[in-house]
């Protein structure tokens, strides 16, 4: 196999060159390469670089796990970068995979804590029953067949870090393959990215609680092509069963824009809103905040005093997520608010300020650049905007 060498943060690395493998559109195709290095995906790994030092340092070392490596770039980079890996397993069914991962582990001079193996990804899991407190759940598409696996490998206190690619079917473009893979109904709506995201993470929740693990979200995530969640794993069913009462529905009335939440798995959902519209519905997923301030403020002191390529966007991406942490469940977007009023969209910053002064939350949203958040009902919402 032809291979290149590149450098993704401190580490060097042989890959097939990715610029052979495109479609007629000029997209980079990973479907095309037997061996997995996807380019478009270094912002997401240097930020996972920096949530692993932080896990490291809260943990006391790191037991690692990236199970479905492609040619070992995650599981290298963690070894390479975070300081305390007590342990790293590279792991990728592809002979071609695992062999370029052997010469990437000499290239960059990493000692016996890192070992390579080829086997399928959930064999390694169940193997590892318990031994790891960091798992990188890392496939081309959705995380979800690998899921339970993970879990059982995780110990009693570990991170869950999940990328899912299918944002399609979360997203409600493809709602039958969402209810078949996740037991969900999306929704298409201006949130449904957010809603895709809670989805992924409900899912995670529902399987981690068969194996009476609390996942909590601390940092989730979303670009057009992926979605990124990492979740703090807790071994104990009474925590499992508190997450729980943070899951449900969010129903979305497409006339007037306004939404509610109904916790719980089998709720009574609303189904005429006030404004006469039909509500509809997604969930079961998560209600609950998708980012904890406090491990993300530590995740962006670590990323400062790294000197990354895109530091500055991995920065402001995650400033943006602390931001809007403490805020409700989905958004609004200005353009849509505005027209329900039929008036041209005022400046963001200036609603955002109307809405703060009014004693309510209000943030941007690192989901949409048209998009704000906050917990005004939404008479409100379009009071500000005329008034705006
Ligand atoms: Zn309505």
């Amino acid at each position: 196999m032809k291979t290149i060498l590149l450098t993704e943060g401190k580490t060097r690395f042989e890959t097939p060159d990715p610029a052979k493998f495109r479609t007629s559109a000029g997209d980079y195709a990973p479907s095309l390469t037997k061996v997995f290095y996807n380019p478009h995906m270094e912002l997401c790994r240097d930020i996972s670089i920096s949530v692993a030092q932080v896990a490291s340092d809260t943990f006391n070392g790191l037991y690692l796990c990236d199970p479905l490596a492609g040619i070992g770039i995650r599981g290298l980079r963690y070894a390479n970068e975070v300081t305390g890996v007590a342990r790293c397993l590279i792991n990728d069914r592809s002979t071609e995979a695992f062999e370029l991962i052997k010469r990437n582990i000499a290239l960059n001079g990493l000692d016996n804590s890192v070992e390579a193996s080829s086997v399928d990804a959930n064999v390694i899991l169940r193997e590892n029953r318990g031994k790891f407190n960091f798992v990188d759940l890392d496939p081309f598409g959705s995380p979800a067949p690998f899921l339970d696996a993970a879990c059982s490998s995780l110990s009693r206190r570990g991170m869950l870090a999940l990328t899912a690619t299918d944002t399609a079917p979360l997203s409600g473009t493809y709602p039958k393959t969402c209810l078949r893979r996740y037991g969900t109904k999306p929704l298409k709506t201006e949130s449904c990215h957010e809603i895709g995201i809670r989805i992924l993470i409900g899912f995670a929740q529902r399987i981690g609680g068969i194996h009476e693990i609390a996942l909590s979200p601390v940092l989730a995530h979303a670009t057009q092509h992926y979605f990124r969640v990492y979740l703090l794993g807790q071994r104990s069913a009474q925590r499992a069963d508190e997450l729980l009462k943070e899951t449900g529905y969010i129903s979305y009335c497409n006339e007037c824009l306004r939404r509610t939440t109904s916790p719980g798995l089998i709720p009574e959902l609303p189904r005429e809103c006030e404004c006469g519209g039909k509500f509809s519905h997604a969930g079961p997923l998560w209600l609950g905040k998708l980012t904890n301030k406090a491990f993300t403020q530590q995740v962006i002191q670590d990323l400062t005093a790294r000197d990354f390529r895109l530091k500055h966007h991995e920065i402001s991406l995650l400033l943006r997520c602390a931001e809007e942490a403490d805020g409700p469940p989905t958004f609004y977007d200005l353009n849509e608010v505005a027209g329900l009023v039929k008036k041209s969209p005022p400046k963001m910053d200036r609603v955002i300020s109307a809405l703060r002064e009014c004693g309510y939350f209000a943030s941007r949203t690192h989901f949409s650049p048209t998009g704000f958040r906050t917990d005004a009902p939404i008479t409100e919402i379009l009071k500000i905007i005329k008034g705006a």
